[in-house]
């Protein structure tokens, strides 16, 4: 059974060298107890970083053969580099996971033995143990809220770290969307799931590269990108509103029919013309965020441009020790660089080959 381990990388520099010790150490020491003879692969991707992560792939690379990489043209986000290590990864079972160690290397062997128990996904929940507890709260909060609203069950603590079967990995790469929201995309897919919980660990180095406005962001994303109730719920508070208008009406003329005209009103006037136009803005805003969707959709761009990958630098073949073979070693401007010409599974390709 080969298995891929798929891992995002932003201005890792730091930490990706010291990830890829420590994963290969536990792989090792967990590999020998399993029945089934496991071979592991690294499909690392480098999201544009702007520090020295490229090189360090590139030196990755070429002391250990199971590394294969992508690097982006550019920072093209997590959902993207994620996109690219699946469309990448040859394995049987692909396991993503962060490169800064938060997720820990220890329960890769757990998801492997429920993984082979028949599960098609094997997700690992963080406990919010350690955060800040405005933090907790207002995760706790946001869930609450979003399950009323969206379609499918998200749920807290459930991430990006998780196993995913050859079958579920091919249903993702199914789903084309360019704004893409994996923790949905994950739970809208189904089959059989076993979740565990465990304990996150502390950033070692380097720092989140999430900022407020970019939660908020993805809070939004959440809301909205796998459901259209957003946009019936603006449909009942606009009737909901003209309803109220009607009754109001009604009794200003049956006041004006019973007492005749009276001038006051101003406050009336000016609350109802204020708030009413927020509430029109608000709306407007919510049709507006379906409509850039619908944008971004239609211009069928791709999730990504792929600047670099391991089949672009020579390759030194221990087994037969020759250079490599013509077409290896090609500038990187000259290898395909849209994603669609990636989309089939790449083969290992070995110089010797
Ligand atoms: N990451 C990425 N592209 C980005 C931002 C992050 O590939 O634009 C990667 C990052 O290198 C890391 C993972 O996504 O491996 C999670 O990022 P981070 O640790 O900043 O997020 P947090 O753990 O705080 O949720
Ligand atoms: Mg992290």
């Amino acid at each position: 059974m080969l298995i891929s381990l798929v891992v995002p990388c932003f201005n890792e520099a730091e930490v990706v060298r010291r990830f890829h010790a420590h994963v290969s150490r536990e792989i090792a020491s967990f590999t020998p107890t399993f029945s089934e003879r496991l071979t592991f692969e690294f499909v690392y991707v480098d999201d544009g970083s702007g520090d020295e992560t490229l090189r360090h792939l590139r030196c990755l690379a070429g002391e250990d053969s199971r590394v294969r990489y992508v690097s982006f043209s550019r920072n093209f986000g997590k959902e993207a580099a994620m996109l690219a290590g699946l469309r990448h990864a040859g394995g049987d079972a692909v396991v993503i996971m962060d490169a800064d160690l938060q997720h820990p290397p220890e329960l890769i062997a757990r998801m492997i033995t429920l993984h082979t128990q028949g599960n098609d996904q094997v997700v690992a929940r963080r406990t919010r143990a350690g955060d800040r507890v405005t933090r907790t709260l207002t995760a706790r909060a946001y869930y609450r809220f979003v399950n009323r609203l969206v379609d499918v069950e998200l749920v807290d603590g459930v991430g990006d770290f998780r196993l995913l079967s050859r079958r579920a990995v091919d249903a993702v790469l199914k789903l084309t969307e360019y704004n893409r929201f994996s923790k949905g995309i994950f739970a809208w897919i189904g089959y059989p799931t076993e979740t565990f919980a465990y304990e996150n660990a502390v950033r070692e180095q380097g720092r989140s590269k999430w900022t407020f406005g970019k939660l908020l962001n993805y809070g939004l994303d959440g809301v909205i990108s796998f459901n259209n109730k957003p946009l019936r719920a603006a449909l009942y508070l606009g009737l909901l509103l003209l309803a109220v208008a009607m009754a109001y009406t009604a009794w200003i003329v049956g006041v004006a029919v019973v007492n005749g005209v009276e001038t006051p009103g101003y406050v009336t006037l000016l609350v109802a013309v204020t708030a009413l136009s927020g509430v029109q803005m608000v709306l407007l805003g919510v049709v507006g965020e379906y409509v850039g969707r619908i944008y971004y959709e239609a211009k069928r761009r791709p999730h990504f441009l792929v600047g670099e990958t391991d089949a672009d630098v020579p390759r030194h073949d221990p087994e037969t020790n020759s250079r490599p073979s013509p077409g290896h070693g090609v500038p990187a401007a000259a290898s395909p660089l849209v994603h669609d010409s990636l989309v089939e599974p790449v083969a290992r390709t070995t110089p010797a080959a």
